[in-house]
């Protein structure tokens, strides 16, 4: 009896020594994460004023700036590659983060002008803000076209095998294959302006000024190869919505990693 009573007051402290400890490393690990931390208020009666303190913290834990920075690319195998590196809600593809061939987003045609390409495919969300941008483009005066938009990982191997590699990323780390990016032109006095052209032309000019109100950036801006990998090219334009569009044109190198980084 007596070793019995003992048994039950041993086991009694032994929960009280382990309970919190084992009970505070997931915690702690479960706030990192905004899925698990907004299921925390849960546990709280709803009256309780420690709702309130939950919550707020949780928020913060899932706000674009505070997961931007120190991010790193945890996808290790090609499986995990078949979805894209996402840093604050954006895919970032490039040399550094590549796409496996599994990785085919959602596209839908996009009834825009285009030229050398049979259709325009892009991600639904880029296809309505290209759709705003070439009326927009169109009430200013200047006509867009596309020159090319959604990019298989096969065609791109293939893009990559006869280009200038200066210009065009290796199959798997172009923007490309996201559905998010289009190549474009103009066409002024009825001939196409395209390529470095389209840089020091008036459409290309006011591309670079109204681009980010429709979400769009200029993906590689002038000088800036040792952060994206390549070179300038004022014909690609990357969907990232409006707010990141704005964010990144504000940053000293106009560059969406260093933004990502900078957050
Ligand atoms: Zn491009």
């Amino acid at each position: 009896m007596v070793l019995g009573a003992l048994g039950i007051v041993l086991s009694f402290i032994a929960g009280l020594v382990a309970g919190p400890v084992l009970g505070i490393g997931p915690g702690r690990q479960d706030l990192a994460s905004p899925a698990s931390a907004a299921l925390a208020p849960t546990a709280l009666p709803a009256s309780t004023p420690g709702r309130t303190a939950v919550t707020t913290p949780s928020a913060k834990v899932s706000a674009p700036e505070s997961d931007c920075k120190g991010v790193r690319d945890r996808r290790r195998t090609t499986a995990a590659r078949g979805k894209p590196f996402v840093v604050c809600g954006i895919a970032l593809i490039n040399k550094e983060h590549r796409v496996s061939a599994a990785y085919r987003p959602k596209l839908v045609t996009v009834a825009v002008k285009a030229s050398g390409v049979p259709d325009v495919r892009l991600q639904p969300v880029a296809a309505t803000a290209l759709t705003r941008l070439f009326r927009a483009a169109a009430k200013a005066g200047y006509t867009l076209v596309v020159r090319s938009s959604y990019r298989s990982y096969a065609t791109q191997a293939t893009w990559y095998a006869t280009m200038d590699k200066n210009l065009t990323a290796p199959a798997g780390a172009s923007e490309h294959q996201s559905g998010l990016a289009v190549d474009l032109a103009g066409i002024q006095a009825g001939r196409l302006v395209r390529g470095t052209a389209l840089g020091s032309s008036r459409t290309g000019a006011w591309l670079l000024k109204h681009a980010a109100d429709y979400g769009f950036i200029l993906r590689y801006p002038t000088n800036q190869s040792k952060i994206t990998g390549i070179a300038y090219e004022p014909w690609h334009f990357r969907y990232v919505g409006v707010k990141v569009a704005k964010g990144v044109n504000a940053t000293k190198t106009k560059t969406l990693e260093r933004y990502l980084e900078e957050g």
